[in-house]
């Protein structure tokens, strides 16, 4: 079985948000500092990307839309030692397939730029067309083809908040690039790309949030613990005040989650929820291989260490920090 097969397990499009991931994921891939994502009806009517990043080369289009040709992996064990966000070389080619794309895009030593239209995965045409250095992506027609897959969108709302999730994160790990979100006409957010932080904290979250804030920097057994956690807990129920980065990408992990909500019992008993926006920095040796890492549930080899880490990186923190 050839590892593109492998790695083709699992789709790439289950809801409109999973567009907008690959799509800002190369984006910032590409090297972008502007990136605007302007969704209509959660994603149902439109999905668009634009970014200022490197751009497609006109005579490369097509071939970024067919499948595994821009693989960059000879074998499954490259996979951990990938740098760019993308490397399967299938996004593209998934999105396509279930709606209708078009796309402009232009490299700064192209003269012009180019616009290809698809629709349900084949091409329509491509022309010339004048616009600034890099791309332009929009979807429209998800699932169109799809009715199964079509059938299960669920409200607008609820798709939105998928989406929202998405960018926000990704705004958080990329605090260096302008992130600007629209959704039915309107500006929801527009992160200002200072690479704080702390200032894409408050755009996103707002000023009770980051008025709370500790900065850590912890290191202990190789592991590197930083980022900013929350001076106090908080009493909604919800996860969504705790981000985890591990190694610059996104990620789930309920080893991490347990490790701080137990770090924090500890030093803040009583109340549950913990706000923290948490980079952790680790050997790839200690990330469970047998977790595909296209996964966003990320599980370690060495649990007991990470979450030791954990309690001892934020309880100290938290302790040398007059609370
Ligand atoms: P992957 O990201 O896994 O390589 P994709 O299907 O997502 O596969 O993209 C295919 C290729 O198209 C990328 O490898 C990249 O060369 C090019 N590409 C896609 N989006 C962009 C973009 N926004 N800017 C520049 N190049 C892009
Ligand atoms: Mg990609």
């Amino acid at each position: 079985e050839s590892v593109a097969n492998q790695i083709s397990a699992g789709e790439v499009v289950e809801r409109p948000a999973s567009v907008v991931k690959e799509l800002l994921e190369n984006s910032i891939d590409a090297g972008s500092k502007n990136i605007l994502i302007e969704i209509e009806e959660g994603g149902r009517e439109k999905i668009r990307v634009k970014d200022d990043g490197s751009g497609i080369p006109a005579d490369e289009m097509e071939l970024a839309f067919s499948r595994y040709a821009t693989s960059k992996i000879e074998e499954i064990n490259d996979l951990y030692s990938i740098k760019t966000l993308g490397f399967r070389g299938e996004a593209l080619a998934s999105i396509s397939s279930v709606s209708n794309v078009v796309i402009k895009s232009r490299t700064a030593g192209e003269l012009q730029g180019t616009k290809m239209e698809l629709k349900g995965g084949s091409v329509l045409g491509q022309v010339p067309v004048g616009i600034p250095a890099g791309t332009d992506i929009e979807v429209t027609g998800l699932f169109y083809n799809t009715p199964a897959r079509y059938k299960y969108l669920k409200k607008v709302n609820t798709e939105f908040g998928h989406i929202s999730k998405i960018v926000t994160r990704e705004a958080l790990a990329y605090p260096d690039i302008k992130f600007t979100l629209i959704h039915n006409h309107k500006e929801v957010y527009k992160t200002p790309g200072t690479g704080k932080l702390i200032d894409a904290v408050y755009t996103l979250y707002g000023s009770e949030i980051a008025s709370n804030l500790t900065p850590i920097d912890y290191e202990d057994r190789y592991i590197r613990l930083t980022g900013l956690i929350g001076n106090q807990t908080i009493s909604r129920s919800s996860r969504i005040y705790e981000v985890f980065f591990v190694n610059k990408r996104v990620v789930n992990s309920r080893t991490l989650s347990q490790g701080v909500e137990e770090a924090y019992h500890g030093v803040l008993p009583g109340r549950k929820y913990p706000v923290v926006f948490l980079n952790v920095v680790l050997n790839q040796i200690l990330i469970d291989v047998n977790v595909h890492p296209t996964k966003r549930e990320v599980k370690f080899s060495r649990d007991g260490i990470i979450k030791d880490v954990l309690k001892k990186g934020i309880s100290k923190t938290l302790q040398t920090k007059d609370l």
